[in-house]
């Protein structure tokens, strides 16, 4: 006989289900958690991103400033060469020019800061005129690459060589050199003009690059030039198989890279640039450290502040679900004491079998049940048999024990799930019936009768000699007209005539074509 009992995770219908809230609250922690690990990733590698874009600029405009100064200092000892080498041809530098032509040439290098001295070989690579006084004396300079160069190509614009250490007076010198020829065009002598490596050295200095930042001219071919920092050993060293060269020049005159040094294991944000009239790339790093300092302290700061976040939320999610924990603890204490009051308010302390207030409710339900599926309703009335005499006897505590073995018997014989057996009073018990006729609650009936003459409790009182009960049965399809007192009043009588014809037997009053008839089975 289903009772209706309300489930406190649902609602009726189940509309309206509980949250899950430990999960919940769970889920909720753990996302926000994520949330603020993302954001702080997101915002960190924007402002990485940011940092690292601004030091492209920075280095983008910082080697168009070198390359610019580099084209003009070039360009400026071209043109004094290209004058001079016209000048030249045209007059010779026969034994009479040569005063004039000395005086030509200092006063150039004084007008020009960056330039060394400006000298003019023969066909041998001896000096003619040079813009210093003292001519120096040697061997000569056939043996330089500026002079084998002009001697084996008929070119005439202007060749930058190496470094090399000038041999007036071992000063680092870059050379721009020009071929001298004849009237027919032979090869007569080179002129050259040295420019101070001292003077990119003061101009590189001119800009604050980090500690771990360097600067650099060379050749296209790789030749190193000019560095900042200074290191003399590698002047004249070749940047050739370096990245820049290998893979980020060919592909594009002007960039940068972020660039792992095989060197130190530093890595360096390179800006590079090619200059357009000459063999010349130009080329500034900063070191990924110094460009990202900042970054690094901010990405530190932001990252500990979200980490205590994340420890008090989680700390709070701690506590909140051991509180959760705890209230559906006592909850399900409650929960428990309540199904406990429940099965008290709705059960039989000694037998364990309902009492009259859950037999009134399932009477109710089941009335109503009987009547709209037009299903006959059976109910079986039960009495002890000389149950005076049996308190009188062998006492109230045997009288109990008794009575809790009649339940058990009841209780055995009840196979349906809405078959409910009852305590009525004292010693009366009922035994509902749903959707059983007359026949089927007789059946029931002898089988309870039965089962407590098969327990064999010795009642001297008694003329069996052991423990009998009297049953009454009644059966009917209930309709809108009857009450549940009609049941419980029919079962009763039959129950009474079960007693006055003898006991220890079955009495069944049914409605048979609207007649009420009595039986009655016999031992
Ligand atoms: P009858 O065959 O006509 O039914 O005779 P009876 O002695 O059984 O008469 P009745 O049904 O009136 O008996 C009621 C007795 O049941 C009275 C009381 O001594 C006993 N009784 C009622 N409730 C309890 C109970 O909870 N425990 C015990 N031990 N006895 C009870
Ligand atoms: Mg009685
Ligand atoms: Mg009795």
């Amino acid at each position: 006989m289903p009772i209706p009992i309300q489930d406190p995770d649902q609602a009726p219908g189940g509309a309206l289900k509980r949250l899950p809230l430990l999960k919940a609250a769970v889920l909720f922690i753990a996302t926000v958690c994520l949330c603020l690990g993302v954001l702080l990733y997101l915002q960190l590698e924007q402002s990485r991103r940011h940092d690292l874009e601004l030091a492209r600029v920075a280095s983008s405009n910082l080697t168009r400033a070198m390359a610019q100064q580099a084209e003009d200092a070039f360009m400026k000892a071209d043109l004094v060469l290209t004058s001079l080498v016209d000048w030249i041809q045209v007059d010779g530098y026969g034994t009479a020019q040569r005063p004039r032509l000395q005086k030509t040439l200092a006063r150039r290098v004084q007008a020009l800061g960056q330039l060394h001295g400006i000298f003019l070989f023969d066909k041998q690579g001896q000096w003619i005129v040079t813009s210093f006084e003292d001519m120096p004396r040697g061997p000569g300079v056939a043996d330089r690459e500026y002079f084998k160069f002009h001697q084996q190509n008929a070119s005439t614009i202007a060749h930058v060589g190496p470094a090399i250490r000038s041999r007036q007076n071992g000063e680092w010198i870059i050379p721009v050199s020009k071929r001298v020829n004849d009237k027919n065009g032979n090869f007569q002598g080179v002129l050259l003009a040295g420019i101070k490596m001292a003077y990119f050295d003061q101009f590189f200095k001119s800009f604050s690059i980090d500690d771990n930042g360097s600067m650099f001219l060379a050749l296209t071919d790789g030749t190193l030039l000019a560095r900042r920092p200074f290191v003399e050993s590698q002047i004249g060293s070749s940047l050739a198989k370096g990245d820049i060269f290998q893979k980020h020049l060919p592909n594009a005159p002007a960039g940068d890279a972020m660039i792992n040094s095989v060197v130190d294991g530093t890595v360096r944000l390179y800006g590079y640039r090619q200059l357009d009239a000459y063999p010349l790339v130009v080329s500034a790093a900063s070191s990924r450290d110094s460009i990202l300092k900042d970054w690094y302290g901010t990405a530190f700061q932001s990252s500990v502040i979200v980490a205590l976040v994340v420890m008090g939320i989680g700390l709070f999610g701690w506590v909140f679900v051991r509180q959760v924990r705890l209230g559906e603890r006592v909850e399900a204490d409650l929960r428990k004491a309540k199904d406990a009051l429940k099965l008290i308010a709705t059960h039989d302390s000694l037998t364990g079998l309902a009492n009259r207030r859950l037999f009134e409710q399932a009477l109710d339900i089941e009335f109503g049940r009987g009547a709209r599926q037009s299903s006959s309703l059976s109910l079986i009335m039960l009495d002890i048999d000389y149950f005076k005499r049996y308190n009188d006897a062998y006492g109230h505590v045997a009288g109990d024990h008794c009575l809790a073995e009649v339940a058990r018997a009841v209780k055995s014989c009840c196979h349906r799930k809405a078959d409910l057996a009852v305590r009525y009073g004292g010693e009366e018990f009922a035994v509902l019936l749903p959707d059983t006729n007359i026949q089927g609650a007789l059946v029931i009936a002898e089988q309870i009768r039965h089962s407590v003459m098969g327990k064999n409790i010795t009642h001297s009182g008694s003329p069996t000699g052991y423990l009998t009960v009297s049953l009454g049965c009644y059966a009917f399809v209930p309709n809108a007209l009857d009450t549940i007192e009609v049941l419980i009043e029919r079962a009763d009588a039959a129950l009474y005539q079960a007693k006055h014809s003898g006991r220890n037997r079955v009495a069944v009053l049914s409605m048979e074509g609207g007649v009420e008839a009595l039986m009655r089975s016999d031992r």
